[in-house]
């Protein structure tokens, strides 16, 4: 199949999250099944274009916005290692520093047209390269207006004409809902302002008009598929989704271990696999001696997050004086919410010898953290896949997780009696039922060592590549390409 895949952020070019890590390595999954994949990404002033080999392919190509003409330059380079072509969308007046956010972590005044202006110039360079998609596959929802192009304005283009398109909802948090002025350029006709179609609360909801228009929709694990049929997770959209429950499809992702694998990663102190674990002990020193805590075995309870509501860190922050007295060390590797920020850094000057909170993106220090953590914390009040958690179990270091979207499906509870399990999973987002997570996996890790250490070899031994979910991914668009226009 020939797939096109949109999408606003991908690693290592851009990256806030998730979405950055996967844009990259299912491309590359797909890509190794046979199938023919562009993928297609603005280009942010922050990408490196020289480090990336970023190469003009055309200038001024004009996306019409209505009557309105932005014209763009298209390039191109690869991801890394790999045969992937990723086309860059430059436009420096849209596309500046930020991917969603300007310097002073606002929303850009202009999102809404932004990336209504980044889906018509999807379609404007497939023109251009005269490439004939089987499948636009969007994400989230900067590309939320694209499978409604797909059916309206370009239903009739010949190169479109065989054209799917699939919608994967990563976060259905964020859906990027404007007032219609903001993007009254489209000149779009009142009825497709419709509550049944892009309309929201007399507003524009793109990812509504994904949920409405696209020929099939997937979500980022069964459990999330379906959380969001419901009003505690919907955020508004369930009973749309639900209306497309029979389009709907949960697929976990996968690791792409040439990038997150502790055998070969070339941002650690020293390598290690579960047979020969010497250098997670190391990596674990070392990181202690750079972040300025004590040197020692207690264990490292280690966070990697935006600091978001949705992940449960107030959960941390309100049992972290009982968590310290557990005798644990904490690090905290995060940026977001400046109130977060404020509290956890708060909790470092009283602690400062066990706890190091590092309010900063940093990839370097998030491997390094994965390696040398011993449990790592995820309690979200909603994850719909979450990436930590597996990383987090391929660089042995368990995960204590809420039971909730994809946290559900890839951690088990983990009973020492039995040794069954993964990591620690709670139910209920409360301080309660998190905190004796917590207890139950500190003891386990100082009274039970030869438990623990089996633990690690196990979860480490666990399948998390992408074979498994690009299988699905292909029937997903098999289903798709059947779909009636
Ligand atoms: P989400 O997509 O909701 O942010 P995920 O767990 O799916 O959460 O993915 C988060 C990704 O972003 C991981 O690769 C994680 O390492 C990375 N990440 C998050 N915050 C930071 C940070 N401050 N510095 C470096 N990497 C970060």
């Amino acid at each position: 199949m020939r797939i096109a895949f949109v999408t606003a952020e991908i690693a290592p070019f851009s990256k806030t999250g998730g979405l950055g890590d996967v844009s990259a390595a299912f491309p590359k999954a797909m890509q190794g099944l046979g199938h023919k994949i562009v993928i297609i990404t603005p280009l942010y002033k922050s990408i490196d274009t020289k480090k990336f080999r970023l190469q003009l392919v055309k200038e001024n190509i004009i996306a019409k916005i209505g009557e309105k003409v932005e014209l763009f330059d298209l390039y191109v380079s690869f991801i890394p290692h790999s045969k992937v072509p990723v086309y860059f969308i430059k436009n420096p007046y849209l596309y500046r520093e930020g991917i969603y956010v300007d310097e002073d972590g606002e929303d850009y005044s202009d999102s809404a047209y932004r990336f209504l202006t980044f889906t018509k110039s999807v379609f404007a360079m497939l023109r251009w390269l005269k490439f004939s998609p089987d499948i636009i596959h969007c994400n989230d929802w900067h590309t939320g207006l694209l499978p409604f192009f797909l059916k309206t304005e370009y239903n009739d283009v010949d190169l479109f004409k065989k054209s799917k398109s699939v919608f994967t909802i990563h976060n259905i948090g964020y859906q990027g809902i404007y007032p219609f002025e903001d993007i009254a350029d489209a000149e779009l006709a009142d009825v497709y302002f419709d509550e049944d179609l892009l309309g929201f609360y007399g507003k524009i909801n793109f990812m509504k008009g994904a949920i409405v228009y696209s020929d099939i929709l997937t979500t980022v694990s069964s459990k999330y598929a379906e959380e969001i049929q419901t009003k505690e997770f919907g955020y508004g959209l369930e009973s749309f989704i639900e209306q497309r429950k029979e389009d709907l499809y949960g697929i976990v992702h996968g690791v792409d271990l040439n990038v997150w694998n502790p055998k070969s990663d070339p941002l650690l102190v020293k390598n290690y696999d579960s047979k020969n674990l010497k250098g997670k002990t190391e990596s674990k020193s070392y990181l202690q001696d750079k972040l300025n805590l004590n040197v020692s075995d207690l264990p490292i309870l280690g966070v990697i997050s935006r600091l978001a509501t949705q992940k449960g860190l107030d959960l941390i922050l309100e049992k972290f004086d009982d968590i310290m007295k557990l005798k644990v060390q904490f690090i905290l590797l995060g940026t977001g919410e400046p109130e977060l920020e404020k509290k956890f850094k708060k909790k470092e000057e009283k602690y400062h010898e066990n706890s190091s909170i590092n309010i900063m993106f940093d990839n370097t220090l998030a491997h390094q953290i994965e390696a040398a953590a011993d449990i790592f914390l995820m309690p979200s009040k909603y994850e719909p896949c979450g990436l930590n958690q597996l990383y987090s179990m391929i660089y042995g270091t368990v995960p204590l997780v809420r039971n909730t979207g994809g946290l559900s499906d890839t951690v088990q509870n983990y009973d020492p009696k039995t040794e069954e399990g993964t990591g620690f999973v709670f139910e209920n987002p409360n301080v309660k039922e998190f905190f004796a997570a917590v207890k139950r996996a500190v003891k386990v890790y100082k009274e039970e060592p030869e438990k623990w250490l089996k633990l690690k070899k196990k979860i480490m031994n666990l399948d998390f590549t992408w074979k498994n979910a690009a299988k699905q991914w292909q029937k997903v668009y098999e289903l798709a390409q059947d779909k009636k226009r």
